[in-house]
């Protein structure tokens, strides 16, 4: 169901190629189709969101390219507009979306206390999180990835973190990962963007997340930081969170993706966020239709 780990390096490769470009501007991004007046079996999720005509989404508000809080307030980025898509198709405007922001720690207890409808957030598909929320998707699969100070060529592989501290968001999966399997002292944070600073100074010796977020952080500050490498570690399959056992919104939500990739909405999406930056424009990865 995942991408080969070669195409995973390839697109690894891209960011880290073109983030050396420099920093990009980015826009509002696209302006998918609002449905008009779609109807929906009586009490299901996607009537309730339709009638009510609006949707409360949370997204990250500190990690370029997927997610990051604009000027005018909202946030921007692949998955904000991912977000837009399936508020589109419930007949929803973007003006109507109530962006919240989650952080990697509080998007199972959001989802279960009903504080947003849905979480798109760089969130990776697992099974421990599919016993507290669910997923559709993943409209999008990221690799694990280190960065670190321009020039640093000590760290170039996870192997190389045992016994050194590594910096990255209590609640991730790659703030695990690079403790149970590569031995790391994990610096915790709470955001991503909370590690830079320690990364510049040199109180810690690399930072861990997606490929992805990283690649966003070296496109802005391309004097300062780099990618370790150009290959990833792991699959990090992004799926949008909803209320566990929620099926039929979660199937009607993968047909809104496949829809989105078949009409050329997903690809704008891309184009218009993240692909500013990473060129290779994505496909859909397979559904995973639990
Ligand atoms: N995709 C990983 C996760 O969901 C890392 C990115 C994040 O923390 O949002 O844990």
């Amino acid at each position: 169901m995942f991408k080969k780990p070669a195409l995973v390096a390839v697109v690894a490769a891209a960011a880290l190629a073109l983030s050396a470009c420099g920093s990009s501007t980015l826009g509002g991004g696209s302006t998918p189709t609002v449905a008009s007046k779609p109807t929906f079996a009586a009490g299901s999720t996607m009537e309730k969101l339709s009638q009510a005509g609006k949707i409360t989404i949370g997204t990250k508000f500190d990690q370029p390219l997927f997610g990051q809080k604009g000027p005018d307030g909202n946030p921007v980025g692949f998955d904000v507009e991912i977000g837009k898509i399936i508020a589109a198709d419930l007949g929803i405007t973007p003006d109507k979306i109530q962006w919240v922001e989650t952080i990697s720690a509080n998007r199972e207890e959001f989802i279960k206390q009903g504080k947003v409808d849905i979480v798109v957030a760089t969130y990776t598909i697992s099974d421990k999180r599919k016993e507290v929320v669910s997923f559709a998707g993943p409209y999008y699969e990221a690799g694990q990835a280190l960065m670190v100070n321009k020039g640093d060529t000590s760290i170039t592989k996870p192997e190389d973190v045992a016994g050194k501290k590594v910096c990255s968001v209590t609640g991730s999966t790659p703030a695990a990962t690079i403790v149970d399997k590569y031995q790391a002292v994990l610096v915790p944070v709470g955001k991503y963007a909370d590690c830079l600073e320690p990364l510049r100074n040199h109180q810690v010796d690399a930072v861990t997340t997606d490929n992805v977020i990283l690649a966003g952080f070296v496109d802005k500050e391309p004097d300062a930081f780099m990618l370790a490498s150009d290959t990833t570690f792991t699959k990090e399959p992004y799926g949008i969170g909803l209320k566990k056992d929620d099926t039929a919104f979660r199937n009607w939500i993968n047909d809104q993706l496949e829809a989105a990739e078949k009409g050329g909405a997903y690809k704008s999406a891309w184009e218009s966020t993240a692909g500013k930056v990473i060129k290779t424009v994505p496909s859909l990865p397979a559904l995973n239709r639990y």
